[in-house]
């Protein structure tokens, strides 16, 4: 299964994309946790994609682009993948479109997260990540057991950079401009499946299983 999982920031992408993973058996590749293992690592590249993600703008689509191609490339995508927060412009849609051609490869399913804005700003405001492991919990809708400690790994729990409510704000705005024109690229496809991601997580993700199916291949 070739999946893209879209949505603005905070809608719970990732959240639901770590339980697609385990359930569908395809590799989750996410973009922004790309750019922040490389961070925590301080290589180049994550130096460079630091400028913009501190200012909730996108980093430019050719490096995103080559990090995605480099990964799709990789023996554990041949059973599929899945796309989380790639592509976010057309560019970086029709680039995707090409490689997947010359890998004779299409996409199954886009699945696209709705969620107000006030929901979004709260949700990513309250998001805290481990520092080792990078799971994803919520202050109030998602929590730890020990409050600011990790439940699969004992890791600490830490508030993104990013997630800081001016930079959410601006992110959403980017998201706007640059990433909602995908909705009618991939619709005009035909591969694009609605989402209400305004609802609790457990119901999220039936509507999920509803549209990939439940049965797991
Ligand atoms: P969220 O899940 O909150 O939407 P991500 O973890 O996907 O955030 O991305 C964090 C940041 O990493 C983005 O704000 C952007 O700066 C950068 N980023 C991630 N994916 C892309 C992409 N496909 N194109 C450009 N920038 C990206
Ligand atoms: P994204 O990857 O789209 O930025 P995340 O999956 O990281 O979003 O979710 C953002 C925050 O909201 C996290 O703290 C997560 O625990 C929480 N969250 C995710 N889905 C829901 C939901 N359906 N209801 C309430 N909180 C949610
Ligand atoms: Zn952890």
């Amino acid at each position: 299964m070739r999946l893209v999982i879209m949505g603005p920031p905070g809608a719970g992408k990732g959240t639901q994309a770590a339980m697609i993973a385990e359930k569908y058996f395809v590799p989750h590749v996410s973009t922004g946790d790309i750019f922040r293992k490389n961070l925590k690592e301080g290589t180049p590249l994550g130096l460079k994609a630091k400028e913009y993600m501190n200012k909730g703008l996108l980093v430019p689509d050719e490096i995103v682009v080559e990090i995605v191609r480099d990964r799709l490339v990789e023996g554990d995508c041949k059973k599929g993948f899945l796309l989380d927060g790639f592509p976010r412009t057309v560019a970086q849609a029709s680039a995707l479109d090409e490689v997947l051609q010359k890998m004779d490869m299409k996409l199954d399913h886009v699945l696209n997260i709705d969620v107000r804005k006030e929901t979004l700003i709260e949700r990513a405001v309250g998001r805290r990540v481990c520092t080792v492991c990078g799971a994803t919990y919520h202050v109030k809708y998602n929590c730890p057991s020990r409050v600011g400690i990790c439940d699969v790994c004992d890791g600490k729990l830490i508030q993104r950079e990013d997630d800081r409510e001016e930079t959410v704000v601006k992110r959403i705005e980017v998201y706007l401009e640059q990433t909602q024109p995908l909705i009618k690229y991939y619709s005009d496809k035909g591969l694009l499946a609605d989402i209400d991601g305004q609802k609790e997580i457990e119901e999220v993700w039936e509507q999920i299983t509803g549209v990939l199916g439940r049965d797991n291949k």
